[in-house]
């Protein structure tokens, strides 16, 4: 967990909560406060604060509300919450404990059992961090091609619903590339497959070199096959792309273990415009398909060539694309 992360102190009486502050203070704590659960809500709203210290009591949102009203909010992390109160009975601890509460301290609270909680809270949330980054690894690994690092088929059908989706809202251009390196059997044959993967490898870091970070993204669709998707980006605009990507690849030196090794790559794009009536009902399927379409011609017409297509529209109000064979 983050050192010096503040604890959000809500009381609404002034020397109570100064004298916690001081208490938390003197242990090495930074703290920020609140006068009220509304105000609390606010102060989350601006910082995240993982751990929340609250009176029961209070105007407006009162300490259980406020429990609650924490429990349903998106967060960022798990906030640790310790509700305090003059209130002791069991009845009150397990009803302050419903409402969402970790932990309870009666008031007036002591300094050293005060820190100790805090203390419990602190390794309670330590460990929620760790699960919630092994979640995140898993997360990463499930969604990536172990060897090239590049997206998998299971993140390709988890998000190009969604980009596709989001293009047609905002008639935004949305165009994908099929690059496939040349004669990647032969290559392996001649070489290995040792040779081979550092080939792969290579190939993908090259291409992930190349296109915009966070905007782009690069999927392993098959063995020597990627698929490049572009959004907001329209068919010249995609010629552009596959074009500087057929010349990148085409001057990689790749360094194998006997040789060093040239390969070119063949690249077919489709581009959906959604201000074109046609496109508006593409389907994530008949994108890909036209950019393979585009793929075949340009592998049989030699390879090392770049075609792409606008996708359904018959007519267009682009200036026809650009074959750079
Ligand atoms: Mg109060």
């Amino acid at each position: 967990m983050k050192e010096n992360f503040p604890i959000l102190v809500v009381d609404d009486d002034i020397v109570s909560r100064a004298v916690v502050q001081k208490y938390l203070h003197k242990a090495g704590f930074e703290v920020v406060c609140a006068g009220n659960g509304k105000e609390a809500l606010t102060v989350l709203e601006e910082q995240f604060c993982p751990i929340v210290l609250t009176d029961w009591m209070m105007p407006e949102i009162n300490g259980p509300e406020l429990c609650r009203l924490i429990r349903e909010k998106q967060t960022v992390g798990y906030i640790f919450i310790i509700l305090m109160s003059a209130r002791d009975s069991k009845n009150d601890i397990v009803s302050g404990l419903e409402s969402g509460a970790d932990d309870y301290l009666t008031k007036p609270v002591h300094p050293a059992e005060l820190v100790a909680r805090i203390k419990t809270g602190i390794r309670i949330l330590s460990l929620e961090q760790s699960l919630r980054n092994a979640n995140e690894e898993i997360r990463i690994l499930s969604i990536t091609d172990p060897l090239t690092g590049c997206y998998n088929r299971t993140y390709l059908g988890e998000r190009f619903a969604k980009e596709l989706s989001r293009s047609q809202r905002y008639k935004h251009s949305l165009s994908v590339l099929l690059a496939d390196i040349d004669f990647f059997k032969k290559v392996n044959d001649t070489y290995g497959h040792q040779a081979g993967d550092i080939i792969l490898k290579a190939f993908s870091k090259c291409i992930m070199a190349q296109v915009r970070e966070d905007v782009d993204w690069v999927v392993r669709f098959g063995g020597e096959e990627f698929l490049i998707v572009l959004p907001e980006t329209d068919c010249i605009g995609a010629t552009v792309v596959a074009e500087r990507l057929r010349s990148a690849i085409y001057q990689l030196a790749i360094p194998c273990e006997q040789a060093t090794v040239h390969i070119t790559a063949s690249f077919g794009g489709a581009s959906a415009c959604f201000t074109q009536k046609s496109d508006l009902d593409i389907t994530v399927e008949q994108l890909i398909d036209r950019a393979d379409e585009q793929l075949y011609r340009a592998k049989r017409e030699g390879r090392n060539r770049v075609h792409v297509t606008e996708t359904l529209a018959r007519s267009c109000n682009h200036p026809p694309c650009v074959d750079r064979s």
